[in-house]
């Protein structure tokens, strides 16, 4: 639900304040009924009119995408490679990631056109889990996973505290699988703070985003999300 000079500013009947007025001064309706408080909220089922004529209000679609390595998380690259719009061909709606994922990271992204949902999972004090799967260079000592268990300093700012375990090591070839959760979203910080205890990423996905998982699906996949994930969401 979102208030009616809202929904009217963002549809591009006027600016946020004349909508106001305009809803102050009868001219529009909801659901056949002239509404003139400005409390009003309304959902994608109400019928707006401004002075009989019905607004158009954009379809919100919610996809996730499991997205393959080697593709830019953004709308447009000035260099001319794959982006994840590229990926989602048959969605009609101007989609967007909800957040980044690096050019070499894989892994779970949400892809939406609504952006009131958007800000909301990107802001900080929502604290979003989300968890990350790193093939990593050394094998971590289980002290340097209590520093990232505490928090640490990376690239000038504490880390908040981390969950994370070993899932796997290879000794011979000094690699280990380390799974990693977060909520902060700060550029490459899973890359910078496996890198800050000593073990550098060489490959990493991200395998959950809250309370989506990338189950049954395999890298490029794309699915719209169920509305009882969605609701999850907000
Ligand atoms: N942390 C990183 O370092 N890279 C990502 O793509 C996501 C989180």
């Amino acid at each position: 639900m979102e208030r009616l000079q809202k929904v009217m500013a963002q549809a591009g009947v006027a600016s946020r304040r004349k909508s106001e007025e305009l809803i102050t001064t009868g001219h529009v309706q909801v659901n056949g009924e002239v509404v003139k408080e400005l409390g009003t909220k309304v959902d994608q089922n109400d019928a707006i009119q401004v002075d009989g004529a019905s607004i158009m209000r954009e379809n919100y679609v919610y996809y996730l995408l499991y997205k393959p390595r080697g593709v830019v998380s953004t709308a447009h690259d000035d260099k001319g490679r794959k982006t994840v719009v590229d990926l989602l061909q048959d969605v009609d709606e101007r989609i967007y990631p909800v957040g980044r994922l690096d050019y070499d990271t894989s892994g779970l992204l949400l892809m939406t056109n609504d952006g009131t949902l958007a800000n909301q999972l990107m802001h900080p004090k929502y604290k979003i889990d989300k968890t990350y799967v790193a093939k990593v260079k050394g094998i971590p000592t289980n002290e340097a996973l209590e520093q990232l268990r505490h928090g640490l300093l990376v690239d000038g700012h504490k880390t908040a505290p981390a969950k994370t375990k070993v899932i796997s090591t290879e000794h011979r070839r000094n690699t280990a699988i380390v799974q990693l959760t977060i909520h902060e979203g700060h550029n490459h910080q899973v890359k910078n703070m496996l890198a800050a205890i000593g073990v550098p990423v060489e490959k990493l996905r991200r395998d959950s985003y809250g309370p989506l998982t990338l189950d049954g699906m395999t890298s490029g996949d794309y699915r719209e999300l169920k509305p009882a994930e969605l609701a999850t969401l907000r």
